[in-house]
């Protein structure tokens, strides 16, 4: 029987709820439970992809080519697994089929409405994820927060699945997350807020079973003892979540806490083995660095780091496993327009070119990979970044002095990098790129080689554009070697410049499967390169 763990949150949005969910599945996993996820997004969008990355973060991708909100790529990382669509629900998701089935005549003549049909529908998909992973554990988060009209239908699913599971079970809690402020001037705990959502839970008809409080530091015995009391839970049910200066201490901080004893008691599943020393391997390196580098990512949305969560996240698993403290250096890529590249990457031991889309910001990119080719600084780009690179090289060392890629210039006299013929006559933006993983073949006595130890790999793609295959062979005999490339070999992967202490290149989006004691190839010899070079 699937057990349920439904979190949701309460006072106000952005408390980290996800870390907190995907620290509670790093700790059943290491007490020998398989555990999967189910981030509920209460957005009207069917998923993330059309979603802009300055308001809301990088858009993660999924293996099976699913658009997703960046908390997957969390519970992906702290739970070493591969979600896939399924596991991510939003409104938009939940109303199409729901509306659909009533276009089908479905319904058979009745009224459609919220409640039964759309609690049903997302009480069929949570159901679905539990029977098809057959996981010990299902860890449901819901997006938002207490009170807000977009989550309501999905409580009270919530509510109908404990019936359903049955109240009195062992199968089944609920875990609020809500935040404890304090006031500065006394410096007191305050339970208020938190005493006003459990009250709208139980309007509801939901009662915690176990109340996280986040706060800058642990909560005062006082503060549980208040919580327990105001919001009827046992006062060991009342965890402390403080701020923690990186999100991998947070498994350690609720273990110690007794998040998983007083879990494992409600779920009913023996006493816990407290066996996380792998984890606390990783986090020691990842505290301990002996080396340093610096790291410039030129990207176009660098005021929210957010929006590069992943590649952020895959130099940590670098800084872990190299021992090496990396500092990344933002760089806004219209600031390479203005200024002389040199003035804002000489002082760095390596550039990364994320990916991205449109216009903005597309010439600096270039004049950074210019720099870093010339001056022989070790670089990786991706997605856009791979396709910058090889315009800069078409540019400058072919001399196609107008060479583009045709998303940049539909005029472009070389569009060097075109539009994939299967993106032809395509005009709906939802869902509609190249998505996904696919295999790529890799060619023995390359670098890509010697960094994959292997002639196959797989990696996740989203991209509408790729290299124009009229332009590859004039780029080889110039010092291109396209060494990854699709089985039919007509879609280039990875480029190596060759004569560089390191230029690799990809056309695929290494970041989304990096994760903490597997860091990404492609990223880890990344970093290794600009330590040697930066040691020279
Ligand atoms: N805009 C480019 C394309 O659609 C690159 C996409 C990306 O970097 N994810 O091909």
């Amino acid at each position: 029987m699937t057990k349920f763990i439904i979190v949701t949150g309460g006072v106000l949005s952005g408390l980290g709820k996800g870390v907190v969910t995907s620290s509670l599945g790093k700790l059943l996993k290491a007490n020998g439970f398989s555990v999967t996820a189910i981030k509920i997004d209460p957005y009207l969008n069917c998923d993330a992809g059309t979603m802009n990355p300055f308001e809301h973060g990088e858009v993660f991708v999924l293996d099976d080519g699913t658009e997703a909100d960046l908390d997957l790529g969390n519970y992906e990382r702290f739970l070493d697994i591969d979600l896939c669509g399924d596991d991510n629900i939003t409104t938009g998701k939940v109303y199409r089929s729901v509306i659909e089935k009533e276009r089908a005549g479905k319904y058979l003549g009745k009224t459609v409405q919220i409640i039964p049909h759309i609690t049903d529908e997302i009480n069929r998909r949570i159901w679905k994820v539990a029977d098809e992973t057959d996981a010990d554990i299902v860890l449901v988060e819901i997006g938002g927060t207490i009170g807000d009209i977009e989550s309501m239908p999905f409580m009270e699913a919530s509510r109908q699945l404990h019936m359903e599971v049955g109240e009195e079970s062992n199968d089944f809690i609920f875990i609020h997350t809500t935040l404890i402020p304090v006031l500065d001037v006394v410096g007191e705990q305050k339970t208020k807020p938190t005493q006003h959502s459990v009250q709208a839970l139980r309007e509801i008809g939901i009662q915690p079973d176990i109340i996280v409080g986040r706060s800058p530091k642990k909560l005062e015995e006082s503060t549980k003892r208040k919580i327990s009391l105001f919001c009827d839970v046992p006062k060991e049910a009342v965890i402390s979540s403080p701020d923690a200066e990186s999100i991998y201490q947070v498994p350690l901080i609720l273990e110690e806490e007794g998040f998983i004893d007083y879990v494992m008691k409600k779920l009913n599943l023996g006493e816990p083995e407290h066996d996380i020393h792998e984890w606390k391997e990783f986090l020691d390196n990842y505290e301990n660095p002996t080396e340093k580098v610096k790291i410039a990512l030129v990207g176009k949305y660098c005021e929210l780091e957010d929006a590069y969560k992943s590649h952020v996240e895959a130099f940590h698993h670098c800084q872990a496993e190299a021992k090496t403290e990396i500092n990344i250096k933002w760089i806004e890529s219209e600031e390479l327009e203005e200024n002389e590249p040199k003035k804002l990457l000489d002082d760095v031991d390596g550039i990364l070119i994320p990916g991205g889309f449109g216009n903005r910001g597309i010439e600096g990119k270039i004049n950074a990979v210019n720099f870093a080719r010339e001056n022989k600084v070790p670089i990786l780009t991706i997605c856009l970044g791979f396709q910058v690179s090889v315009i800069e090289f078409c540019r400058n060392v072919l001399g196609l002095e107008e060479a583009n890629s045709s998303e940049f210039n539909e005029k472009t006299p070389h569009p060097v990098i075109d539009l994939l013929p299967m993106q032809r006559g395509i005009d709906m933006m939802g869902g509609t790129m190249r998505l996904g993983s696919e295999k790529i073949l890799i060619e023995e006595g390359t670098r890509a080689h010697e960094i994959y130890g292997s002639t196959e790999i797989k990696e996740r793609h989203r991209h509408r554009y790729e290299v124009n295959l009229d332009y590859k062979d004039e780029m080889e005999e110039k010092g291109i070697k396209f060494s990854g490339k699709s089985p039919n070999k007509k879609r280039m992967e990875i480029l190596e410049v060759e004569d560089h202490p390191f230029f690799i290149g990809c056309q695929f989006h290494p970041e989304f499967t990096s994760r903490p004691m597997k860091p990404a190839p492609l990223f880890l010899e990344f970093i290794k390169a600009t330590m040697e070079q930066k040691n020279k």
